[in-house]
């Protein structure tokens, strides 16, 4: 959303946002701008400070309380006040008027990439197997699987290669890390753990050998 009452500021920036793929929704007005905002509709905020009514540093205050959307502030030239607080209270980032839209683009780009990288990892599902990242959660069919910290890894480790063939060395790599220093049979033991605790629980097939290579899970599931 763009949140900028000079008009053709804010109609070249629909032009050119709407031609880089993104869907543009316009506010010409602070409390406006808050309203939608507040919405949760929106992925990112482009923000002018100078605004009538609610100037954009108070709509940048009053959107943290109830929001972490990245939002980039459209500052003046020699506004340096503005940045430093714009950036205090939780801009992603400023551009300074005024500006080209390949540096704002740039910056778009960017503060979108933060965003993401903040994002705890998306549930991972293959069948009726599924799995939480974020809240280390695992069930099948709706059940849960009680699994260790480490059964729970290598699951996740070949849930996110799903019809890659993982090797046992790629696996410790992945599960145990680099300089792992114990038995090398350990993956197959935690392979034989979860087989217990999935295949043979539900009587299913869900993590396949693959003789002389090592193991995956394949993409339609069980
Ligand atoms: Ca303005």
């Amino acid at each position: 959303m763009v949140v900028e009452d000079e008009a053709r500021l804010a109609r070249f920036l629909e032009l050119e946002l709407t031609h880089e793929g993104y869907a543009v929704s316009l506010a010409e007005d602070g409390r406006k701008g808050l309203d939608k905002a507040l919405s949760g509709e929106y992925n990112l905020l482009l923000l002018d400070v100078m605004l009538p009514g609610l100037n954009g540093l108070e709509v940048l205050r009053r959107l943290r309380a109830a929001s972490d959307v990245p939002v980039i502030l459209l500052t003046a030239r020699d506004a340096v006040m503005d940045k430093v607080s714009g950036l205090d209270m939780g801009a992603s980032d400023y551009v300074t008027k005024p500006f080209s839209i390949e540096e704002l683009l740039a910056r778009i780009r960017a503060a979108l990439r933060q965003r993401d990288a903040r994002r705890p990892a998306a549930p991972l599902r293959c069948g009726a197997l599924e799995l939480d990242p974020a809240r280390h959660t695992a069930s099948f069919g709706g059940q849960d699987l009680t699994l260790t910290f480490k059964e729970f890894l290598l699951l996740q480790t070949l849930l996110e290669n799903r019809d890659i063939v993982l090797t046992r060395d790629a696996l410790l790599e992945k599960v145990w890390g680099y300089d792992y220093a114990g038995e090398t049979n350990v993956v197959d033991v935690y392979i034989r753990y979860l087989r217990q605790k999935i295949d043979d629980r539900f009587g299913v097939k869900v993590i396949h050998t693959v003789r002389g290579v090592g193991y995956v899970i394949k993409g339609g599931g069980t």
